[in-house]
């Protein structure tokens, strides 16, 4: 006997209805951090495309303004300056998002920076540093956010780890180990909430064609041969785009995933396959 897809649905009791038109995100509010630069910016602009409120946060307020200005978004765009290395600051963007659209219905976590330093030579302001942003941010704004999302019946959230939280790279330590935090808070807040109809997923994004990666090259000894040396790890023969990261984001952000909590999402062209 064949099963059709509608009683496929109906046995499993499942009511997923989907709409890949556009308008994916038609009637959201997606506060996004770190949205003056690289991947950020780019789920910016797709989730606008996609019908969101964005309300998006960044410590860089000139490049934000900036970015705000060139966009066409007949007021679904909402800037706010915050260094979100500091928990009042996580807390007031919360605040502050619920004030400008009246709720929140995603929270993407992407703002980060990188450290690269031997071990022996990371002192405590670096490792400071690196875990506030990566990692401590996530922790304030999701226990700011997600009480608001329980209240609402809903709602997910999307924290950037990275592959390098799933495989390790010298010189590395204090970034990998900031990344590793992401990934164990996600899953463990995913457990927690999964009754409450709030998703909680990692995206981990392997070399992407972004001024943070590009930073990175530019420390090293020859810059060129750098970045010849990070796309030979990439089966795919290129590093990502950061267009190719929100594309991802906005699928985890959408309707559609219904059964996607505590994962760990690898986009990285395949690097970590080898
Ligand atoms: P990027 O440097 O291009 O952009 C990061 C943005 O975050 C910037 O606009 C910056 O101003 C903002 N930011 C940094 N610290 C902040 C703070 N304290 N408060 C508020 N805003 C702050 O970086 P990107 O490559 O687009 O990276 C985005 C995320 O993806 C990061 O979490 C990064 O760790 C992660 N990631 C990137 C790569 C990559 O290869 N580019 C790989 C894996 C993971």
């Amino acid at each position: 006997m064949m099963f059709s897809e509608q009683d496929f649905i109906q046995q499993n009791q499942c009511c997923v209805h989907v709409e890949w038109a556009m308008g994916r995100l038609d009637g959201k509010v997606a506060l996004i951090t770190g949205i003056a630069s690289g991947i950020g910016r780019s789920a910016v602009e797709l989730f606008l495309a996609e019908s969101a409120q964005v309300f998006g946060v960044d410590r860089n307020e000139a490049a934000g303004q900036a970015l705000a200005e060139t966009l066409d978004a007949a007021g679904r765009f909402h800037f706010f300056a915050a260094d979100l290395a500091e928990e009042t600051a996580c807390r007031r963007a919360v605040e502050q998002c619920c004030e400008t659209y009246g709720r929140i219905d995603i929270l993407y976590n992407n703002a980060g920076v990188a450290i690269i330093e031997p071990f022996p030579s990371t002192d405590a302001e670096m490792l400071e540093r690196v875990m506030a942003v990566n990692f401590k941010s996530v922790f304030y704004l999701c226990q700011q956010a997600i009480p608001k999302m329980q209240q609402q019946g809903g709602g997910v959230v999307i924290n950037t780890a990275s592959e390098l939280a799933i495989v390790a790279q010298p010189l590395y330590a204090a970034y990998c180990a900031s990344k590793g935090a992401v990934l164990s808070l996600t899953r463990a807040l995913a457990l927690e909430y999964a009754r409450d109809h709030i998703r909680i997923n990692a995206l981990c994004p392997g070399p992407i064609a972004t001024p943070m990666l590009q930073g990175e090259f530019d420390q090293a000894v020859d810059p060129i041969q750098a970045k010849a040396e990070g796309i030979a790890t990439m089966p795919i023969g290129r590093l990502g785009d950061p267009a190719e990261i929100a594309q991802v984001a906005l699928f985890l952000a959408s309707d559609a995933p219904v059964l996607m909590h505590g994962a760990a999402i690898v986009v990285d062209g395949g690097k970590t396959i080898i």
